[in-house]
């Protein structure tokens, strides 16, 4: 069994990357080189780069504006009530879903449903400002799930030398690619015709406060029953 393991890994090492401009040979049992196969297990995609959540302040606090204005808007708390449930979900059994763990993470931590649903609608709109910034939609789903992750600090794990019984130093935890996959796909899923509104919404007053008088411009449309 374990000779079997070795040999198959020799033989995958023998292969290149499968990435197409990449020349290093595979790591282990993966079809990729080791930094390939790091970066599609944690950001979806070989190509996929890290961003910060300092990116999209200015997005978030867009969102918050436009949320404090209209604080009955009935698909707002239909999403603030779906985050919640899924909140307590998850506190009720870690196993329950993939990444149920890192929301209990957050609920520890007293971050609410609204915060959660306010960060995805800022990391969406940010998306939407840069329609470059993922190669992929998996890559997409993971970094809104890691927007989210990021709303408290990660668990830390002790690393360095041991003196004393106390270890040197220590480094934060990164999160499972299943927790990141599922959490980043269903609350994309979940949430899409809120994050889709929120995001028109935003751009329809950015475009108002450059030229306040744009909207009276439009055609008239026929109004939905
Ligand atoms: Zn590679």
């Amino acid at each position: 069994m374990h000779t079997d393991i070795r040999s198959r890994r020799a033989s995958n090492e023998a292969f290149p990357c499968r990435h197409p401009s990449c020349h290093r040979s595979r790591a282990s049992l993966s079809p990729y080189c080791r930094p390939h196969f790091e970066r599609t297990k944690h950001l979806g995609h070989p190509d996929a780069v890290a961003y910060r959540s300092g990116l999209w302040a200015p997005h978030r606090a867009e969102v918050e504006r436009l949320l404090e204005s209209n604080p009955d808007h009935p698909g707002l708390l239909q999403v603030i009530n779906f985050v919640d449930r899924l909140l307590t979900q998850a506190a009720g059994n870690v196993y329950a879903f993939k990444g149920a763990d890192e929301l209990c993470r957050l609920l520890g931590h007293g971050v609410t449903a609204r915060q959660i649903v306010v960060e995805a609608c800022a990391h969406w709109l940010w998306t939407s400002d840069m329609p470059k910034a993922f190669p992929s939609d998996t890559a997409a789903d993971f970094a809104l799930a890691r927007a989210v992750f990021a709303l408290a600090p990660r668990p830390r794990r002790p690393c360095g030398v041991q003196r004393g019984g106390r270890w040197s130093s220590s480094y934060a935890r990164k999160p499972n690619s299943a927790s990141l996959r599922f959490i980043g796909q269903h609350l994309r899923k979940s949430l899409a015709a809120f994050l889709v509104n929120v995001t028109h919404a935003v751009h329809q007053a950015r475009t108002l406060r450059k030229d306040p008088e744009a909207l009276m411009r439009l055609p008239f449309q026929v109004t939905y029953r």
